[in-house]
């Protein structure tokens, strides 16, 4: 096999590979896309090394908490041009979508049992984990899972980072080596690979293949889904080409300015990028590679400032830079966070210090407590709050900067910051189209104090967890446009 970065891929048992099986499985989890995938590409490798055919299969639970016609339509959308631009080719493609609870309960291992071997996606967030840990004690073959998550192997660093400087640079240090095995834009061959011929007997009896009708995503057959249908689907389309269409656009017209001072919260500079990173659609692989495509060419070596900084490391404009900053060390110190703490998900993952002072302001007086059910209704006495709560529930977003100070009021309107923290998780996993994402947990909990360091003079209510208010965000932006929106 050709060199693959090792530091990529996880044995999770220790089975034997079976020489009569009909085919190598591919598990399409947490990485739904076709291009830039270490695991399809791992998967690949297997099936031509083993001179079997490929399988893949993907698969939508609809007991996943917080599912809705909003994510459902999304990833359904994936799923059928993944469906449309397999047909016909020699790989196999599955698509399986339950229609109640437990309907997909043993297709895995249904499949495992007749493969030579299964790769499944790495992934270190909500349900991943245990599924994996299940499907490798199922599996009887061996199960690799193998992490796509982002430009830094998850099981490379040997440490933790509680930081953005300090994982930036780790970054400027040790990027430029897992930079050398980067995955390939289109891992699937023409040709090479044994057609995939057909799918063990009684597989479709037992678990029908979603039909291009329900792929479609139509209002009316997510109706027939138990999902959360006051979680309404957006216009955004789910997918690769829906996700690479929208990334050159940005990169084409909105990149020179990211992160520029704009006043007008309704005219945000934004790539919009989050849903399709989060459920796998798109990779920051791909977004390096067309960036320095577009600058000249990747370079053989990055500048060597190793000062942390987020500026003259990369070597590309100002604008380009601030935003891999966002779309690499931010988001990747999410996912490292992530893998090394089992807690991640939790209240317990803010660090001390921070919760050691929201506990001793948690007697603090506050000017309104509200229930979960308020906040879902958009009902404080906050006009602003309402109108990021309910661009929330109609965009599936907020303002880039408005999230972090929508997060921030709701340790004022509950007495313990425990309790605001769940109500933040739920807020944001129900509406978000990103939700569900270690960035979900990482943007929750910075609201609280992780990623951030003590602040002073210590507050009511926030003690030295750094503060924001309605009147900074006032003096930042003009807010009647926006207030007129969405109130
Ligand atoms: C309370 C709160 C909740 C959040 N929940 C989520 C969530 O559920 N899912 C999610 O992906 N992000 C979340 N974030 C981080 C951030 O708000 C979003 O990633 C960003 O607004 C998405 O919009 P965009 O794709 O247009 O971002 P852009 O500004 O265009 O940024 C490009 C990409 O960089 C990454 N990124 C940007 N900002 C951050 C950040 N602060 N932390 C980590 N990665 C970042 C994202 O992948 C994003 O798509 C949350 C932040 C807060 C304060």
């Amino acid at each position: 096999m050709k060199p693959f970065p090792e530091h990529r891929i996880r044995l999770l048992n220790r089975k034997e590979i079976r020489t009569d099986g009909g085919y190598v499985l591919y598990w399409m989890t947490a990485n739904r896309r076709l291009h830039y995938n270490f695991a399809l590409q791992r998967a690949v490798q297997w099936a031509r090394s083993l001179g079997k055919p490929l399988l893949i299969l993907e698969a939508l639970r609809c007991d996943t908490r917080w599912a809705s016609d909003r994510s459902h339509a999304f990833l359904l959308q994936g799923m059928n041009q993944h469906r449309r631009e397999l047909e016909g080719s020699a790989v196999g493609y599955f698509p399986f979508v339950e229609k109640k609870p437990g309907e997909g309960k043993g297709l895995l291992q249904h499949l495992a049992n007749h493969a030579a071997t299964v790769i499944a996606d790495d992934s270190p967030a909500f349900i991943f984990p245990a599924m994996l840990k299940r499907a490798a004690s199922l599996c009887p073959v061996p199960l690799e899972a193998v992490d796509s998550c982002g430009l830094v192997p998850l099981q490379a660093p040997n440490k933790a980072f509680h930081r953005a400087v300090d994982f930036r640079r780790y970054c400027q240090k040790e990027l430029e080596g897992h930079l050398q095995l980067r995955p390939l834009r289109r891992p699937l061959p023409g040709s090479g690979l044994p057609p995939f011929k057909r799918l063990p007997a009684g597989t479709r009896k037992r678990w029908p293949q979603a039909t291009a009708g329900l792929l479609s995503a139509k209002t009316t057959n997510l109706q027939s889904l138990p999902l959360d249908h006051e979680v309404t689907p957006l216009p955004a389309i789910g997918g690769e080409k829906e996700a690479r269409k929208r990334w050159r656009r940005f990169m084409k017209q909105d990149l020179d300015h990211y992160g520029e001072p704009n006043k007008h919260l309704l005219e945000e500079v934004h790539s919009g990028l989050s849903p399709y990173l989060h459920f796998g659609h798109l990779s920051s692989h791909e977004i390096i590679q067309d960036l320095y495509r577009r600058a000249g060419g990747f370079p053989d070596s990055f500048p060597t400032a190793n000062r942390g900084s987020v500026h003259g490391w990369w070597g590309l404009p100002e604008a380009w830079e601030r935003f891999l900053d966002q779309v690499i060390t931010w988001r990747e110190l999410g996912f490292q966070f992530h893998h090394r703490f089992e807690n991640a998900e939790s209240y317990e993952s803010v660090p001390v210090w921070a919760r050691r002072s929201l506990a001793k302001h948690q007697k603090d007086r506050r000017s309104a407590l509200y229930s979960l059910e308020t906040l879902e209704a958009a009902e404080t006495g906050s006009k602003l709050w309402n109108a990021m709560q309910r661009q929330l529930i109609t965009e599936g977003r907020i303002h880039g900067y408005l999230r972090m100070l929508w997060g921030k009021q709701l340790l004022a309107w509950f007495q313990e910051p425990e309790q605001a923290f769940e109500a933040l998780v739920h807020l944001n996993n129900r509406f978000a189209l990103d939700g569900r994402d270690p960035n979900s947990y990482s943007g929750i909990s910075w609201c609280f104090g992780r990623f951030d360091r003590p602040w002073g003079p210590e507050r009511p209510i926030y003690g030295n967890v750094r503060y924001m208010n309605e009147a900074g965000a006032g003096r930042k932006f003009h807010l009647a446009p926006y207030l007129d929106r969405f109130v």
